[in-house]
């Protein structure tokens, strides 16, 4: 057997198990061909187990590549032994998952009357598993979501879609900010894999620059100011591990002028040519020198800086980092302005 491990050839057969059933109901109602094809599929992976045949190529008896076969278990082929025509299909879907995946991040020129922002996404591969979101709330407020779902590829991209979905469709409920990460963790967990999870820093900030910060297994979140940086460190696990996980949110008044950084660990633990890790306090030290500047310096100095630390190293994991000032000096003198007149 190709791939060793007792314990993950019992998960996916568990998992395809599962998925037959789902998947004679529905052919049970709707004979469609490629329902019965896929029922096939299916069949064959589960005889691939139970003989000792799963991971095998078909082909050439060699190794279908790991990372594939967890993304698909239906995979019976190595990539070697793929069609040219399988090959441009395979390539055609990635494409157009990374242009959708692209749509999806919020727009570069993002503007929110009162707060000065600027982010920066490299997915390591095609796609990513990294989510980052500005999403308006009810009276003036500003949702932001940081987020890394485990695993990488087309199904942490998935995954990251669907996280992006569920807080789309949460926030305009109003709910409070413990109870919102109540319902996302259960939806969550509803369609991820059991192995598959997310660490995730949801905030939220009024207009008077009231914030407040969930943060479940993520790195910490920094709020850099002229009197130094304050941390908000985990204080949940990850999305996607337990059913009734309860989420408490740290508080905090921001002034003017004050900067949320928000990343993932591609950023941090990104490392160099003699595989020395980045780190968070070469990050923080970079933040704090530039905190003072607008957000798209800061993002900017941020990226330079990793990328010449990094040098010729390949970048394995995806990079995010946000930036969210807060500037109500605009709004204040815009309101004056109308109080005035
Ligand atoms: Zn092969």
């Amino acid at each position: 057997m190709a791939i060793g491990e007792t314990a993950y050839v019992n998960s996916v057969r568990e998992q395809l198990l599962a998925g037959r059933t789902r998947l004679s109901e529905v052919v049970g109602q709707n004979q469609s061909e490629r329902l019965l094809q896929l029922l096939e599929e299916v069949d064959s992976a589960l005889h691939r187990i139970d003989h000792g045949t799963f991971g095998v190529c078909e082909i050439c008896q060699g190794v279908v590549e790991e990372e594939r076969l967890r993304e698909n278990p239906l995979a019976r082929v190595c990539l070697d032994c793929l069609t040219p025509k399988q090959q441009r299909a395979l390539e055609y879907d990635l494409e157009l998952a990374a242009q959708i995946q692209k749509g999806l991040l919020p727009p570069c020129d993002v503007a929110f009357p009162g707060w000065d922002i600027s982010y920066h996404y490299q997915p390591a591969g095609v796609v990513g598993g990294d989510y980052c979101d500005l999403i308006p709330g009810n009276d003036g407020e500003l949702n932001f979501v940081m987020a890394d779902v485990s695993g990488k590829g087309v199904a942490a991209a998935m995954l990251s879609s669907n996280l992006r979905a569920i807080f789309r469709s949460l926030i305009p409920v109003g709910l409070s900010t413990a109870e919102l990460m109540t319902r996302a963790n259960r939806l969550f967990r509803q369609s991820a894999l059991p192995t598959q999870y997310a660490t995730l820093v949801f905030g939220k900030s009024t207009i008077a620059g009231n914030v407040e910060i969930v943060n479940a297994g993520h790195l910490p979140v920094m709020l850099a100011s002229n009197t130094g940086t304050r941390l908000f460190e985990s204080t949940s696990q990850p999305l996607g591990m337990f059913d009734d996980q309860l989420f408490t949110p740290a508080r905090a008044g921001m002034h003017a002028g004050d900067t949320l950084v928000l990343y993932t660990d591609g950023m941090s633990e990104a490392e160099n040519d003699d595989g020395a890790e980045y780190g968070l306090a070469r990050l923080q030290k970079l933040i704090e020198l530039h905190c003072g500047g607008c957000p798209n310096k800061l993002v900017d100095a941020c990226k330079q800086h990793l990328d010449g630390f990094r040098g010729r190293r390949e970048r394995f994991d995806d990079e995010t980092l946000l930036a969210i000032q807060y500037a109500p000096t605009a709004l204040h003198e815009h309101s004056h302005r109308a109080a005035v007149i």
